[in-house]
């Protein structure tokens, strides 16, 4: 086979084609496959800026992929970490209702919950809420022992060394502009040069779609990028949170709402938000792209979206750019929480599928076209479920490309 020519190329290595890579050459060792990745290091971008939770997979409906790939996800995360010895923590999550409606909420996040089979899940009341987080204020909660925090990138410089042991090249600096097809290869245009391949994995994130219509295909969706901007809480005030702390979430939404959670870098965050960004990597109020968004706003879900939702969007906004309002929302978990206790964080842009109806895709979204298999929608739990989730991509390989 001529050198820049493979088997399989990857586009992005995010977790998720790094998993993947990961996960053929473990089934198939002699494919000879290539990642190419836009930036000049692994996994900078969803995969970098996320909260680390190893998530245990109350949340989602049963039967949902998202379902049965975290619970699975999770398992397999925390497995790996043992093995490869990245550091984690299992330190345990609370979900806090407030008041009685949020108290039914709860009751059907259980039930989801024990019908994923999450393991140790279980209600607490007040009393032993106030024994698990003697700072937070609520009537009830729903308690998984079990959820984890892992630093994502770790897990995704272990998952490319692993790649490289087993020979597969990843190139960096090596961003996608076209694709052509002919001779019976896909002709691949990069930032670094050419390449050819008989297959295309798809898994660039924040631009899955743009890839995807690169490649002649219409995936249905449009990414409308959504920061999540965080707060760090003061060291001499990181005693207010012992687990994770979570808000009961607005069942209409796929966001957790903002949180509380401890990291493995060492400290305590409150976020994230979710507020519209006007650059697909906009990691800063300020970032602005206007080809970006032209493609948002042109784009006809999302206004069905923002006349269904713009209520949310506001106050999303509002609360983007006033302290004092993202204070009081962390103030119903905790009260003694104050202005003064929080310092900048950072912030994460999320890659949120919307179809052309203008509905949030909440679940993972997998899709086949001819000689590729493009990850379209791989939100939260995405990371938790990278491994999970680069078995259902190498099925969908094994079924679509010939690989011998
Ligand atoms: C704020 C936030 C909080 C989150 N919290 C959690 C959490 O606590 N737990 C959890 O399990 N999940 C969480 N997630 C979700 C998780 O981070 C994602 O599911 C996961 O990182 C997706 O990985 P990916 O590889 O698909 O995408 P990415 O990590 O975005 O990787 C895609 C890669 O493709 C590259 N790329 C894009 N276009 C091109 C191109 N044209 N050419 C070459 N390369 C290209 C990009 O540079 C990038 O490196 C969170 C996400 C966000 C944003």
């Amino acid at each position: 086979m001529p050198e820049n020519q493979y088997d399989i190329i990857v586009v992005g290595a995010g977790i998720i084609g790094l998993s993947t890579t990961l996960t053929l050459l473990e089934r198939h060792p002699d494919l000879k496959i290539a990642l190419l990745e836009k930036g000049d290091d692994i996994a900078q971008q969803q995969t970098g800026h996320n909260s680390g939770v190893i998530h245990s997979g109350i949340y989602y409906r049963p039967g949902s992929f998202k379902a049965q790939f975290c619970v699975e996800g999770r398992a397999s995360m925390v497995k790996f970490c043992q093995e490869n010895e990245i550091p984690y923590r299992e330190i345990g999550k609370v979900i806090v209702a407030s008041d009685d409606v949020q108290v039914e909420r709860l009751k059907i996040l259980e039930e989801r919950g024990k019908a994923n089979d999450v393991e140790g899940l279980r209600l607490v009341d007040q009393d032993e809420l106030a024994e698990l987080e003697p700072h937070v204020k609520g009537i009830a909660a729903l308690f998984a022992p079990k959820t984890g925090i892992v630093n994502y990138q770790d897990v995704s410089r272990v998952y490319a060394e692993k790649v490289q042991n087993a020979g597969a090249e990843i190139h960096l600096n090596s961003k996608v502009e076209s694709f052509e097809r002919h001779d019976g290869l896909i002709y691949i245009e990069t930032e670094s040069g050419e390449f050819s391949a008989k297959n295309i994995i798809n898994c660039a994130g924040l631009h899955s779609d743009r890839v995807a219509r690169m490649m002649g295909v219409d995936p249905g969706l449009h990414i409308i990028p959504f920061r999540g901007e965080y707060y760090t809480i003061k060291k001499e005030r990181e005693h207010l949170v012992k687990h994770l702390i979570y808000p009961v979430p607005d069942p209409a939404f796929p966001f957790l709402g903002v949180h509380f959670t401890h990291n493995m870098k060492g400290y305590v965050e409150a976020g994230p938000n979710a507020v519209l960004a006007m650059r697909r990597e906009g990691y800063r109020k300020r970032d602005f792209s206007i080809g970006d968004s032209w493609e948002t706003f042109t784009f006809g879900g999302f206004w069905k979206m923002t006349a269904r939702d713009w209520k949310t969007g506001f106050y999303e906004m509002n609360r983007s750019l006033r302290k004092s309002v993202f204070v009081k929302d962390l103030q119903k978990m905790i009260p003694e929480i104050q202005k003064s206790d929080l310092g900048t964080g950072g912030s994460g842009v999320r890659a949120q599928a919307v179809d052309n109806q203008g509905n949030l895709l909440d679940d993972f979204r997998i899709a086949q076209t001819e000689n590729a298999v493009h990850v379209l929608n791989a939100p939260s739990p995405g990371a938790t479920s990278s491994l999970v989730i680069g078995n259902r991509v190498a099925d969908m390989v094994e079924e679509t490309f010939a690989l011998s």
